[in-house]
């Protein structure tokens, strides 16, 4: 298996279900930095059968909600001196502004593209959000 040396501080984002690593990467601009990242994909797993790694030698800050709508599933491990400090399990977020846009074609903000959109969480274990203005279902 490819190895990377383990970062001395920073963040190890592990449990990226395959193929959603490069969306995070893209999404936390990790593309444009000037310090050491990887993105590990298709990584063997035992729980996902693949999965997807990013470390970040850097301790940035995240807005983990955010993560936790691209894929509820991620562990982050915020490593400090070589060693993992502190575990972060994300939650689907309850309330997620500007994020997520309205299927229906005839809701307010599809028609309107001034409004922001307001999605809040109806059944976290299926990752469904309503739409505040149509209650149109979105699922992650
Ligand atoms: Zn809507």
């Amino acid at each position: 298996m490819l190895t990377i040396n383990s970062i001395t501080n920073g963040i190890v984002i592990d449990h990226i279900k395959a193929g959603l690593g490069m969306k995070i990467f893209n999404y936390l601009g990790l593309d444009k930095t000037d310090y050491t990242v990887a993105l590990l994909m298709n990584v063997p797993s035992q729980k996902l059968g693949r999965k997807d790694i990013i470390k970040i030698e850097n301790a940035i800050d995240f807005d983990f909600t955010v993560l936790g709508l691209i894929d509820p599933d991620i562990t982050i491990d915020v490593i400090e001196g070589e060693k993992i400090k502190e575990k972060i399990k994300v939650q689907p977020p309850s309330n997620v502004k500007d994020m997520l846009k309205c299927k229906n074609p005839r809701c307010v903000t599809s028609v309107e593209s001034n409004i922001t959109n307001g999605f809040y969480l109806v059944d976290a274990s299926k990752g469904e959000y309503r739409c505040e203005y149509c209650d149109e279902i979105y699922k992650l």
